[in-house]
């Protein structure tokens, strides 16, 4: 299971109102025990994504570099991805799948009427065809 600490979390939200009707995405810095992560810090990041970015984010493998430098320096791990659906629920989408990786966990914020409505995780397996929902709480 995941679970993102309250200052986190209020950046996260604040992030993906800021940037509503566009997505949002973002990076969760944090520490693993077994099998519970908790997201300790999140980082937001550029939408790198060049076309229409109300249903659409991207991350470069490059944007992944700095996150990765600052959780080492707080000697934490990076453990996932966040990204926000404008109007949509939070479900794991084709194109979600297809740019996700199976070592991190995505938590996809739904933000209805620019305001939070609800949140999922989702871990995707190795091939990239599907992925299943993780617990999640958050303050
Ligand atoms: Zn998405």
């Amino acid at each position: 299971m995941i679970r993102i600490e309250s200052e986190p979390w209020a950046a996260m939200v604040a992030h993906a109102r800021q940037t509503y009707p566009n997505e949002c995405c973002g990076a969760m810095l944090g520490t693993v025990d077994e099998d519970n992560k908790t997201v300790r810090v999140a980082m937001p990041l550029q939408n790198a994504f060049e076309g229409a970015q109300a249903a659409r984010y991207e991350l470069r493998p490059e944007d992944l570099l700095a996150p990765d430098k600052a959780a080492r320096e707080r000697k934490m791990d990076l453990i996932g991805i966040y990204h926000s659906h404008p109007d949509c629920d939070a479900y794991f989408s084709q194109t979600d799948l297809k740019n996700s990786c199976p070592w991190y966990s995505f938590v996809v914020l739904s933000i209805q009427q620019g305001e939070f409505h609800h949140a999922n995780s989702w871990l995707p397996n190795f091939d990239q065809s599907a992925a299943a929902k993780e617990e999640l709480s958050y303050a």
